[in-house]
């Protein structure tokens, strides 16, 4: 079999090179691209040996919807563009978002998260969890510690923001983040996606856990949906024992093994495998994460662009007579451009949010007629795209809920691709004559 994780050999590269090089590393006569293990199951000689891998005594593949050595090797590449000390691979964003709070929290708990983030994980907390016994708090992230630490409660197991929001590319101020959640004895939670490890790497500045839509950046092409969570190793869950029993107590579903105790760095992801994964079953087809793998490897490249080309359209419509507002953090006047210089100072991401002069139909009949941006629910690919989440991803949520989630009912959403910068400001130019 393939041994296909990485040696510590490549462990100084910087984040380029890692995009290229990480996960896999093929020796003498190996294969330069990473192979596709498109295999359910894995076959031993012995009875003995297979009953180790249940045992988790010993490391090895036994069936893939707990480990694939296609999917570990990228999960081992995000790992380490992170800098984390491991990452699981899911089947889609949402997946990683309810797995990364799932894993640490039951019925009875509470979390506390920004209300600027993506629509589905607002309604993954505040609809979906809330139907699991776990209930959350949404907090302006622009709030003070003292407001913030109002929100936190004795059941408080978790705190979660996103680094830059979807659609409103704010700007979480992650420090202050830390302070609170480890304040309150609570690991940080941050969903990286618009930033991508490129951009900012969270756990640098205190964050626990990362989470990320691999459909986006990472992938770059629209071609596959997927998640990951990496975990830092930092948290120490021992001294905060008493709420997280799950990762500091025997588990009973697991020859009653006691993560913390077993796995020291790696508690929080071998629980996941072992037993989310195990019993909820969100894995991406190997499939899937080679060609994740492809985005991957031209991240750091397409970053530089998507933000070279979103800086200049945001300058564009900035100065647009029918441009009502501009938000993107690269702006030298947006309200988030300190937070951006300070966490993001190589560019933040190419999604632009902003609005036009006029009604709701006024951002219709600008997108109408737009000729090479495509309208689609997506954001964060090569080919620019536009959305209003007013009237497509958020059209279930009232004018009230809109502006709880932190979004203009006039926003449009504006992702920047990488085609020549010139097509995409003709483009809009020619859109904004129509309206
Ligand atoms: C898209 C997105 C998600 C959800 O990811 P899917 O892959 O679509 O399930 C979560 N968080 C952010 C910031 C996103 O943009």
């Amino acid at each position: 079999m393939l041994d296909i994780y990485t040696t510590n050999m490549l462990k100084d590269l910087k984040v380029a090179s890692l995009c290229v090089r990480a996960g896999y590393e093929p020796k003498n006569g190996e294969p330069v691209e990473l192979p596709i293990i498109q295999s359910t199951t894995f076959k031993y000689d012995n009875s003995e040996e297979m009953a180790m891998l249940f045992d988790l005594k010993k490391e090895g593949y036994f069936y893939t919807r707990l480990q694939n050595p296609t999917n570990d090797a990228v999960a081992e590449k995000i790992a380490e563009l992170e800098g984390g000390v491991g990452a699981v691979l899911t089947s889609s964003g949402q997946a990683a978002n309810f797995f990364a709070v799932i894993n640490i929290l039951g019925a009875g708990d509470h979390i506390v998260s920004s209300n600027e983030i993506y629509g589905g994980t607002f309604n993954l907390f505040g609809v979906t969890l809330k139907k699991f016994g776990i209930d959350c708090t949404f907090v302006d992230p622009k709030a003070s510690e003292e407001e913030l630490q109002a929100a936190f409660r004795p059941n408080t197991k978790a705190m979660f923001g996103e680094m830059i929001s979807n659609p409103g590319v704010s700007v979480l101020d992650i420090e202050k983040f830390v302070r609170v959640a480890h304040r309150n004895g609570v690991p940080l939670i941050v969903d990286n996606t618009f930033a991508t490890p490129v951009n900012c790497r969270p756990f640098e500045w205190g964050a626990d856990i990362v989470t990320h839509s691999t459909t986006k950046y990472m992938d770059g092409l629209a071609c596959q949906v997927g998640g990951a969570v990496v975990d830092s190793g930092n948290f120490d869950w021992e001294s905060h024992a008493s709420k997280f029993p799950g990762l500091t107590t025997p588990d009973m579903s697991y020859h009653g093994l006691t993560y913390t105790k077993s796995f020291g760095k790696k508690a929080y992801l071998t629980k996941m495998v072992a037993q989310i994964m195990r019993d909820l079953g969100s894995i991406p087809a190997p499939m899937n994460s080679f060609i994740l793998n492809l985005g991957l490897q031209t991240l750091a490249v397409r970053m530089k662009q998507h933000c070279a080309n979103a800086m200049a359209v945001a300058k564009f419509l900035s100065a647009d007579p029918h441009v009502a507002w501009v938000r993107y953090p690269g702006l030298p006047d947006d309200p988030d451009h300190a937070l951006a210089q300070k966490y993001l100072p190589n560019g933040s991401c190419g999604v632009i949010a902003f609005g036009l002069k006029g009604n709701r139909d006024t951002a219709i009949k600008f997108m109408d007629s737009l000729r090479m941006i495509n309208i689609a629910t997506h954001v964060a690919d090569a080919r620019s795209c536009v959305l209003h989440p007013a009237s497509h991803t958020h059209r279930q949520l009232s004018d009230e809920q809109l502006r709880e989630a932190g979004i203009a009912p006039d926003l449009i959403r504006l992702s920047v691709g990488i085609e020549d910068v010139s097509d995409i400001i003709k483009d809009i130019e020619q859109g904004l004559q129509e309206i």
